[in-house]
């Protein structure tokens, strides 16, 4: 049951994710959180190294659509000067979200990897719908509220799977 709740790769941060290794995965799209995923939940912008990283994508054909659970205000505010789509009030981990993001990027499920922080709204949305899910560890330390309990759980989880020996994971 809780295998839901596990992500096909870990990595440190968005950054480690390469254009080169998900074409060579035949990866066309990438469904992404924003918060404590792409910047620190209380940024309201982009960094250079993240912008630089949207370019290299884009220069890849790689398609890149924001899924975030928060608002318009906040999301539309980081995704606009990027140019880079977005949906906001997700309600991930549901499923609705991911597949309205395919549709506008015109791929398909297993052309698609979705990437988050969370383990209860990224990741388990992710599986539950059939993708291939990267978790990356939280850009801040700290979270909005909405995010503190699930925090909680997750804690617990990731603990469980790094018992079984499942996810490693360096704190
Ligand atoms: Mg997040």
């Amino acid at each position: 049951m809780l295998k839901q709740f596990l992500p096909n790769e870990h990595v440190k941060s968005v950054l480690d994710i390469k254009p080169e290794y998900l074409k060579q995965k035949g990866v066309k799209g990438i469904i992404t959180d924003l918060d404590n995923t792409l910047v620190e939940w209380d940024r309201p912008s982009a960094t250079p190294a993240l912008i630089n990283w949207f370019d290299e994508m884009k220069q890849n054909n790689i398609l890149v659509t924001i899924v975030s659970n928060n608002n318009e205000e906040r999301v539309k505010l980081f995704a606009d000067p990027l140019q880079i789509p977005f949906i906001f009030r997700a309600r991930k981990p549901l499923g609705p979200a991911f597949k309205r993001a395919l549709n506008q990027m015109g791929i398909q499920k297993e052309e698609a990897v979705v990437i988050g922080d969370q383990l209860l709204t990224d990741v388990l949305g992710g599986n539950r719908s059939g993708f291939h899910t990267i978790l990356v560890v939280p850009v801040a330390q700290t979270d909005g509220l909405a995010t503190k309990f699930n925090r909680f759980v997750e804690r617990r989880i990731l603990n469980w799977f790094r018992k079984k020996g499942m996810l490693q994971w360096e704190d």
